[in-house]
């Protein structure tokens, strides 16, 4: 969450503050505020766990790999969505229907049915995805934050943003 909604958060009472940051104080006229960089909700909130079916989520289902040549890829422009059952044909992109696939296998399957995946395309759950996401690296802006995010420490690249905006909220 950005900073100015954590201050509101504080300033309402829903969160407690976990660490400040060091370095950073926000300024009224005639007050000055250490900004928060790790709060935590007093309450515990429940949230949608329903998994949303986009590109992003089916990449990360599937672990960035291509379901006909089993190439796994970093870049994500190499990738493309294959609709299983051809769009043409009026397949369209569903958890069921749509697996990852690198744009030349995506060619040359083109309208072929014949043509399988090799794993299947399943509509995974939210766990499912947290766990596999926790696979890849993640960027975050603050050091401090590394042992409240349960993500397996080697994955966790810290590079300091120049300004800094976020302030990390984790759940009762
Ligand atoms: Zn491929």
């Amino acid at each position: 969450m950005i900073w100015q909604d954590a201050m509101r958060c504080i300033h309402v009472g829903s969160v407690n503050v976990v660490e400040y940051y060091e370095d950073w104080v926000v300024h009224t006229p005639s007050q000055e505020f250490m900004v928060p960089s790790i709060i935590m909700q007093k309450r515990y909130e429940p949230f949608e766990r329903e998994v949303v079916c986009n590109k992003d989520n089916i990449f990360l289902r599937d672990r960035y790999t291509c379901a006909y040549c089993n190439e796994q890829f970093t870049n994500e422009d190499r990738l493309s969505l294959d609709h299983i059952f051809p769009k043409s044909l009026g397949g369209q992109i569903t958890w069921t229907n749509a697996i990852t696939s690198c744009k030349p296998c995506n060619n040359k399957k083109g309208n072929n049915v014949r043509i399988r995946p090799n794993f299947p395309a399943y509509k995974p759950s939210y766990y499912d995805l947290v766990a596999k996401r926790r696979e890849f690296p993640i960027t975050i802006p603050e050091a401090a934050w590394v042992p409240y995010l349960s993500w397996p420490e080697d994955n966790v690249i810290v590079k300091p943003r120049k300004n800094k905006n976020n302030v990390i909220r984790l759940a009762a």
